[in-house]
């Protein structure tokens, strides 16, 4: 009798289990989904990418790893966003230059300081090939567990730079829905010696367990790709005049 009294509640319990796991699901998915609402603004405005140089730049490869935990790397991480981001542009009409597309840095391996060639072969390569923009993929870290959130950073005395910046990290904050960082100035080698705007885009903390999962996610990593891109079309556009330029 005590076995058939307890069914229905069993049941009652697993139906409960179901519509919580479909739940968990459909709230995954939504977060996760670049929405067609998105997709097709930033189709409206893709036509001011065609003929753009774009240099997108994999920080790290090859014996630098960048920053690393559990054995997972920045180097590989920041080279799959960028193949996803270079994807995304060339869809849309630009050109676009990789300084990597592989595991690998751009030095000799004896060079004396083979970091600093590493660098300034990325940077001659946007300046050789008078690229319009540069944008450097990054993951970022920190001691503690809980900083999270992707943040977009230009040279201090770029304005061009900045407001780059600002329109990719405008994007980042919509479409990810996971960070109220604003677009910040710091001087970076990379920013220094372009002669084009430069961006360094921390694309999220390695050391924040969500991110560190998230980021190695296919389809964080597309979603990432596709909100810098997307902050790419608004920059152009606003500096085309099509789209009036946000504070
Ligand atoms: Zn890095």
């Amino acid at each position: 009798m005590k076995r058939r009294k307890n069914r229905p509640a069993l049941k009652t319990l697993v139906l409960l289990v179901c519509v919580c796991l479909l739940f968990i699901g459909a709230a995954r998915t939504y977060e996760f989904a670049v929405t067609a609402a998105d997709r097709r603004e930033v189709a409206a405005l893709a036509p001011v990418l065609v003929d753009k140089l774009v240099v997108i730049d994999p920080g790290h490869g090859g014996p630098d790893p960048g920053v690393v935990r559990n054995g997972v790397c920045e180097k590989d991480i920041t080279l799959d966003v960028a193949l996803r981001l270079a994807a995304y542009l060339e869809q849309g009409g630009a050109r676009v230059l990789l300084t990597r597309d592989k595991d690998c840095d751009l030095a000799d391996p004896g060079a004396k300081s083979r970091k600093r060639q590493d660098l300034e072969r990325r940077v001659a390569m946007a300046n050789d090939n008078k690229a319009d923009i540069f944008v450097s993929i990054h993951v970022n870290s920190f001691p503690g567990a809980n900083e999270h959130g992707a943040q977009t950073f230009s040279q201090p005395d770029c304005t061009e730079g900045h407001e780059l910046a600002r329109a990719i990290q405008r994007e980042l904050q919509t479409l990810l829905r996971n960070t109220d960082r604003v677009a910040k100035k710091a001087d970076y080698f990379t920013g220094r010696t372009t002669k084009m705007p430069a961006v360094v885009v921390e694309i999220g903390f390695i050391t924040n367990p969500r991110e560190f999962r998230l980021l190695q996610e296919s389809s964080y990593q597309s979603k990432v790709a596709f909100a810098v891109c997307a902050g790419l079309v608004r920059y152009f556009a606003e500096q085309s005049g099509a789209v009036p330029s946000v504070q």
